[in-house]
């Protein structure tokens, strides 16, 4: 079982501070989640940087991925390196996730730069239905989007500074290899959690 906060920003996001060092200090010392997806806005620097630090550890997996500003909302991309080539429209970012075999993903649908309904016009693999950074009427509304959709939820802190990370995050059923990480959340084959406590929806 893999234990992963699947939505975390470096300072290497223009609204977030926390230092990659930082993110892999605490990865390291932390006795349960021992994954993380580093999705800054719309860069992959903050990823590299990570992975870097990171490659002294044997017992933490980063995995790489971006939050894309898309026109009518925010979409997380797991599983890829570099960014989609613009217009950024919701369109153009699914094919580049699917090209990819990436995983796209509904950011914080009912929040700010959230997709809200119009989700349900596109095919995703996931939705973000447990946010760190949403109030919980908002993860509701995302949980309930999810069942909707038929599409598996996840989990991430979105956390943007230090004390924010791993407020939420995602239980895998897989082993520590980011491919089947990456196949598991696509076949659902997840559950997520806050606080301690498995959220079923
Ligand atoms: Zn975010």
């Amino acid at each position: 079982m893999i234990y992963a906060d699947l939505h975390v920003h470096t300072k290497y996001s223009a609204d977030a501070s926390i230092p990659p060092k930082t993110i892999v200090d605490r990865l390291h010392a932390h006795s349960l989640i021992k994954a993380v997806a580093i999705t800054d806005h719309n860069t992959v620097e903050g990823y590299y940087k990570v992975r870097e630090l990171a490659s002294a550890y044997e017992d933490i997996i980063i995995i790489p991925g971006v939050e894309i500003s898309a026109a009518g909302g925010d979409i997380i991309v797991l599983g890829v390196t570099e960014l989609p080539h613009e217009p950024w429209t919701v369109k153009n970012i699914l094919a580049f996730a699917k090209e990819r075999q990436a995983i796209a993903i509904v950011a914080h649908p009912y929040r700010a730069y959230g997709l809200g309904d119009s989700a349900k016009k596109y095919t995703f693999d996931a939705v973000e239905v447990l946010n760190g950074s949403s109030a919980s009427n908002a993860n509701k509304l995302a949980q309930n989007l999810a069942k909707e959709m038929n599409l598996p939820g996840i989990a991430g802190s979105d956390a943007h500074q230090i004390d924010e990370l791993w407020s939420a995050y995602t239980e895998i059923q897989a082993s520590s290899n980011i491919d089947e990480i990456l196949k598991a959340i696509k076949k659902g084959f997840v559950r997520v959690t806050s606080a301690g406590k498995s959220i079923h929806f």
